[in-house]
Formats: C-alpha cells, structure tokens, sequence
C-alpha cells in the first residue's frame, strides 16, 4: 500500500534487475512503517452454508506440506502440528516427495478439531502432481498415465492437483489433461522462491519478524497467470481450486509452519471434519483459497440459485429465467464476479448478487484494504 502511495508499480519494478535491487530498500521501508501493526489472533471459528437441506461447514486447511520424510525438510511433526493448532486450521494433509510415510500420523489431534491427513507430491515428467486419498505409495510414478491408472486402482475416489503449475522453476506441464482434476491458485513457495534475491531476504525477514504476516501479503499481486489457466480449464469442464502454502520449515526462524501454514488456506465446504466429508467436498469442488493472513475468511459464501435449488462451486446450473449468482463475505471488502478472466459485477460491500443472463464460467475474487484475499473456484452456467 505504501508502494502504491509512492505510486510504484512494484510489479512491473521487480521484472527488472534495477527494480529488484530497489526492492530490498523500499519494502524495508514497508516494514519499519508497519511493524507496530498487532498481529492477526487465529482461532476456530464456524461458519455453516445449507444446501439441498443439508448443512454444510466451512473447513478451514493446509492443503500441501512437508515433513521430514521429503528429501527437503527436516521437519518433525510436533512442529507441523503446533503451526496448524496456531494457525487455527480445521485439517491439514501432509504431502511429502515422493514418499507416503506420513500415513503413520493420520487422524485427529487437539481434541478432535484438527484432522491430519496423509498425501503425496510426486515429482512426475509433467511436474509436481499432488494426490489425495490415492492409497499406497506409488514406486512408478514419473509418467503420469502410468501413475494415475495405478492410484484409480487402488483408490477410485483419488484426487490430482497440479502444485504450483506456473512456477519458474517447477512449472506443471498438462493442468489441462483429463487425468488432472485441479491446481492450485497460489503457491506461496514459489511465490518465495521465484523472487529474486533481494526480495527473497526481505521475505525472509517479514516472514520472521512480523506478526501474522500481515506484510507478506502486501508483496503479493494477483496470480494473474494462475487464474487464466483455470479459467481456460473451468470453462471446459469441472475443475478444483486450492492454495497452499507448501511449508517445508527449512528455517525455522523464518518460515516455522506456525508463521506460514495460517497465511494461505483452503477452504472447503463438507458435511463434517472426517477423512470422507473432506475428500468429497474437495472432489465436488466446493472449495475456495484464502490469504488468511489478512483477516480469517470464514463467512465467506459463493453460490449459485436456479428453479429454487442453490448449488455451490464445482456444480452446473442450466440457464434459466431466475438463474443467479451470490457473494457473501464476512466483512466489508471489494468482491468481483469474474466469467472468463472479465469482471461482470464489482461491489464493495458484504453482498453481491448477479442475475447471470449467459453461459459461461463463474468464479468470485475478493480484496480486502486493496490487497487479494479470496478466490472461490468456479460455478458453470450452460
Ligand atoms: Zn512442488
Ligand atoms: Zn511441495
């Protein structure tokens, strides 16, 4: 925000090599400015959306993270676990490379509010693929045909989430495959790690000296880049976001998963904390992605209304004469119905309502004090 006060473009000021040595000085400026700020109080709160008659819940969870079974972590799960009791996480899925060892400390914890789940990020010929629910490790997993016959095998109700698919350094090749059936939105490990270095510091020391990481997300535009390819995918077919934060805690003074596991969340609407609600609501799509950093996102509702049923993201609605579409959010922000990457309705408020006139592929961002906080994933119009 102060960036912008000084009207700097810091997007267009870090592409360049000049822009990036500037970086370090202007966001340490940031920092003194803001560091008084209070941090952010994380805590279970509910938030219940009913649908066909059926109460659902809005789960709040870390969708990718590593322990020290992958190869780039040492991490033990007691830190892994006092983060997410932090951060306020409903459920959280360990997801290590290549390796399917965290199985051991699936379940619940903290008095059965915080469920632990066991996936497996495979580094495959097309990139990294996250698959939940996918059973047993699977040795043979570079070609991804190969390695999805074998999961639907052994586990048919599996899920493939392309991880952080517009990375630099570790971009997915084919988020567009039938075999995929979402990606994440944001990262924010290759947000941190595609940085150039100066900036790279600097996220070190916010990461490490600021409460709630508040100022992280300042640093952070839009995942321009990201949203296109789902939009472009969601059009064609059903199609799931997540976000994460893919916590390693490699330093621990600067990234401990009790500073980085609460700043990007998915969120997930399912009958019930349990292993089968969480997988189904993330199969059916009814999810969204929150940078909880800037204020908890719960209370936050997408849906859709046609011939008085209501339906949420990752379902269709035919075109009909009382079709519409509604965003809620749980305090005042800036909400957007975007269909194919244009904003049809814009509203600073709690509430936004649009009479959808066409087809098309609906989805709802939200900025809250001018900064990105909330992308759902997508309602189809036909
Ligand atoms: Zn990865
Ligand atoms: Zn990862």
């Amino acid at each position: 925000m102060i960036l912008h006060f000084f009207n700097v473009n810091y997007e267009k000021l870090k592409r360049s090599t000049r822009g990036c040595v500037m970086i370090a000085p202007l966001s340490l400026l940031l920092v003194l400015a803001v560091s008084s700020c209070a941090g952010f109080a994380y805590d279970r709160t509910t938030h219940e959306i009913v649908i066909g008659g059926e109460t659902l819940h809005d789960f709040k969870g870390a969708t990718h993270v590593h322990s020290k079974y992958s190869h780039d972590s040492t991490s033990e799960f007691d830190d892994i676990l006092a983060g997410a009791i932090h951060g306020g996480l409903d459920f959280i899925f360990i997801t290590d490379h290549n390796n399917g060892e965290s199985k051991e400390w699936e379940g619940f914890y903290d008095d059965e509010r915080l469920l632990v789940l066991s996936g497996i990020e495979y580094s495959t010929n097309w990139g990294h693929l996250l698959i939940y629910n996918g059973g047993d490790f699977v040795p043979d997993y570079r070609d991804v045909p190969t390695l999805i016959e074998t999961v639907r095998a052994q586990s048919p109700e599996y899920l493939a989430i392309a991880a952080h698919p517009s990375s630099s350094k570790k971009p997915f090749d084919h988020p567009e495959s039938e075999l995929i059936d979402g990606m994440e939105i944001i990262n924010l490990s290759t947000l941190f790690y595609d940085a150039c270095i100066p900036e790279m510091i600097l996220n070190a020391l916010l990461l490490g000296g600021i409460p709630g990481n508040l100022l992280l997300q300042t640093l952070y535009d839009k995942p321009k880049k990201n949203l296109a390819m789902f939009d472009a995918i969601g059009e064609e077919r059903a199609f799931i976001a997540t976000g994460s934060t893919d916590a390693h805690g490699r330093f621990p003074l600067v990234d401990s998963y009790s500073k980085t596991l609460p700043t990007i969340t998915t969120h997930v609407f399912a009958r019930s904390l349990s292993p089968e609600s969480i997988y189904e609501a993330m199969r059916r799509g009814r999810t969204y992605v929150a940078l909880d950093a800037s204020d908890d996102a719960k209370g936050f509702e997408f849906y859709g209304r046609s011939r008085g049923s209501k339906l949420l993201p990752g379902e269709e609605i035919d075109l009909a004469e009382d079709a519409e579409l509604i965003a809620r959010t749980p305090v005042i922000a800036s909400i957007r119905l975007v269909e194919s990457g244009r904003v049809v309705k814009k509203v600073d408020g709690r509430f936004l309502k649009f009479e959808a006139v066409d087809p098309g592929f609906y989805r709802v961002e939200v900025n809250l004090r001018g900064r990105p906080w909330i992308y759902s994933s997508g309602i189809r119009i036909n």
